[in-house]
């Protein structure tokens, strides 16, 4: 029955995208090559990381009204729990900015909290740059820090690590020596808060 909750944020994302190509096209019309290859280039780098994040939303079936109810087990006493919050995070990964919104769980008796789409995601608790973004940075970088290797991907590959705000996020994208694999954390975690309303229906 509901097997297509329409439309599909990877299909709005991209009409967007679409809109500003035909846009572009129009306000353009004596532009050389070049300038239609970074106009174009801009376009799609700018809709990359958002087409990723709803990619992610759509695989893990976030954007189906049953993840509302949907329980988890507590990684600690593996009592079941309702949605507690729905969170955004925002990896930054080779497509950019990559902005996703998922359920957020929260065990009372154990005074824990977890995400398990992080789990399916392979995102530890801190972690801002994706491990092929890692391995990129790397490459391009070595051992620059991450503000210097940040400003040179993103000159180069147009990837842009910077918030809302115009500052980088403060945390190295190193592998944390933390364990994070449960997703476990502190109540109120490292996400970059604010996401949808809460449900609190547990
Ligand atoms: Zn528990």
């Amino acid at each position: 029955m509901d097997r297509e909750p329409v439309p599909s944020a990877i299909v709005t994302r991209l009409l967007e995208a679409a809109k500003e190509l035909e846009q572009w096209a129009v306000e353009h019309r004596q532009a050389n090559l070049t300038q239609h290859e970074q106009g174009v280039l801009q376009i799609f780098r700018r809709a990359m990381g958002p087409v990723l994040g709803a990619v992610l939303e759509r695989a893990l079936q976030l954007d189906h009204p049953a993840a509302r109810r949907q329980r988890a087990a507590c990684p600690g006493c593996g009592k079941h729990r309702r949605p507690h919050q729905w969170r955004t995070r925002q990896p930054v990964s080779v497509c950019g900015s990559t902005p996703f919104q998922r359920p957020y769980y929260w065990c009372p008796a154990c005074e824990q909290g977890w995400a398990p789409a992080d789990n399916v995601l392979g995102l530890d608790l801190h972690q801002i740059l994706s491990a092929e973004l890692q391995a990129w940075v790397a490459e391009t970088g070595a051992e620059l820090p991450f503000q210097q290797a940040a400003e040179r991907l993103e000159r180069l590959a147009g990837i842009g690590a910077r918030g809302r705000n115009g500052a980088y996020p403060q945390r190295a994208g190193r592998h944390h020596a933390g364990r994070a694999s449960t997703g476990g954390g502190r109540h109120g975690g490292a996400d970059s808060g604010g996401g949808r309303a809460s449900g609190h229906s547990a």
